[in-house]
């Protein structure tokens, strides 16, 4: 359970004391019970949430270095190991992709003002802070703080939004289905990077990226699970870095990249790595601090939304967003991981496929399915997956062999997240 010492801006002690039962409540709740269903049926009403003793301020980017800084290339880059029987467990995930843009736009549905903040595709991480920031813009212009607001979802843009209204003095309760491990986010590599996301201007995309990055960049460290990193890329490898800005994030091309396995041209960016066991739990902690509340609750339709007592709505649900709010131009897009043995290779890497060393797990990626809304990983694919790897490193490749220990050891996994939808 998260505890620390008395901040100077955080909530009274009664409504601190109130908020940790309900995250006692909802973050075992999801632990236990994937889904949330039977949980949310017991609670008939969210309890009030009084509004924050004041509005949290943003964390002081001043005092920290803007950008990133890329140190020298090395001549040599050892290969993770990746035999089969290091692998921890292997996992699918549905990318909330939207055609056109992310959806940040404001209605009115019956006595309810709801701002929908959903769609980003393989890029949550990435943008989250920048396109919450915009969808608190416009709540602020049609409803000035302080107000009750409720934040539908609690992956990453759900508690991201919930953040960043708090500190405007928001009061505000997170309600969802489920929250970390079982979202969405959790299978998120997560690499910063606007991949597999559309935005409708490519100022509007660089915008989310830069008030992104320059949240992360103060939460480097840690205590968030936030990383620079060198990401080696093969040419046609790593799409999203292209679009990031060179004065942040530095770039360098490379007549040979520095790995076993054979002569290639690529580039390496400074990036950052967001490693989501550490970084999701601590943001739900940062909602609890900056005084918002959580409730466990499942949305069938508009009427379970327009039942809460809240009259303005942050509708950040993802993909489940379309079972509530039906929206044509939100599709899943799968991607499928292969998690390893953990090592401490302090790079990244983007070639055909993805190798995102962090402290869990080498995680290795991804593929790239349009429309598949089957959040359960294939055999076949995630061994493709390691076999791709094995080929980056010249290493030999093997067939799949379905007794192998390391694909019951995943049917043996209980409540994976591989099987949660959105
Ligand atoms: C394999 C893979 C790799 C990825 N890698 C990266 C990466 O490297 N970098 C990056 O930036 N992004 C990456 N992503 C994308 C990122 O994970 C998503 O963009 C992000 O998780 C979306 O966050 P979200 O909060 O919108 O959705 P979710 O995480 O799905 O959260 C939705 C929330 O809404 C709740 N909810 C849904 N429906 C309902 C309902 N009906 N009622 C109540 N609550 C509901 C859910 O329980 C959950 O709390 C990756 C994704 C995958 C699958």
């Amino acid at each position: 359970m998260p505890e620390g010492p008395p901040r100077p801006h955080s909530p009274a002690p009664d409504h601190a004391g109130l908020t940790r039962r309900r995250f006692l409540r909802s973050a075992a709740a999801a632990i236990a019970v994937p889904g949330l269903t039977g949980c949310a049926a017991r609670v008939a009403r969210p309890e009030p949430v009084p509004p924050p003793a004041q509005a949290v301020p943003e964390i002081p980017l001043e005092t920290l270095p803007p950008t990133l800084r890329l140190g020298p290339t090395p001549n040599f880059l050892p290969a993770p190991d990746l035999a089969q029987d290091r692998v921890l467990r292997y996992v699918a995930g549905l990318r909330p992709f939207r055609r056109g843009t992310v959806r940040i736009e404001h209605e009115t549905v019956g006595s309810q003002s709801v701002v929908h903040h959903y769609g980003h595709g393989g890029s949550g991480f990435t943008l989250a802070w920048g396109t919450a920031e915009e969808a608190a813009d416009l709540l602020e212009r049609h409803h000035p703080a302080p107000k009750d607001v409720a934040v539908l979802g609690g992956g990453v843009v759900g508690l991201t939004t919930a953040v960043v209204l708090l500190e405007r003095g928001y009061a505000v309760t997170v309600y969802a289905k489920a929250l970390s491990p079982n979202t969405t986010s959790d299978l998120a590599g997560a690499q910063f990077a606007p991949s597999l996301v559309d935005a409708d201007s490519h100022e509007r995309l660089e915008r989310w990226v830069r008030a992104s990055a320059r949240r992360y960049l103060a939460l480097r460290g840690d205590e968030y699970g936030v990383y620079e990193r060198p990401n080696y890329a093969t040419g046609p490898g790593g799409s999203g870095l292209n679009k990031l800005p060179t004065d942040l994030f530095p770039m360098r091309d490379l007549d040979e990249l520095p790995f076993p396995g054979g002569s290639r041209r690529g580039r390496v960016h400074q990036t950052l790595l967001i490693e989501p066991p550490t970084y999701l739990p601590r943001l739900l902690k940062r909602v609890y601090e900056a005084g918002g509340g959580v409730t466990p609750r499942t949305f069938h339709n508009a009427a379970d939304v327009a039942a809460l007592r809240e009259r303005v709505v942050v509708n950040c649900m993802g993909l489940g967003s379309g079972e509530v709010f039906p929206d044509r131009a939100l599709t899943p897009v799968r991607g499928q991981l292969v998690l390893m043995q953990p090592e401490p290779l302090g790079y990244l890497l983007s070639h055909a496929g993805y190798c995102f060393p962090r402290s869990d797990a080498v995680v290795l990626g991804g593929t790239v399915e349009r429309g598949v809304d089957r959040a359960q990983p294939q055999p076949e694919d995630c061994l493709r997956i390691l076999n791709n790897h094995r080929r980056f490193f010249g290493q030999p490749t093997a067939q799949l062999d379905r007794n192998a220990p390391w694909l019951r050891r995943w049917a043996r996994t209980p409540h994976h997240p591989a099987t949660i939808r959105a």
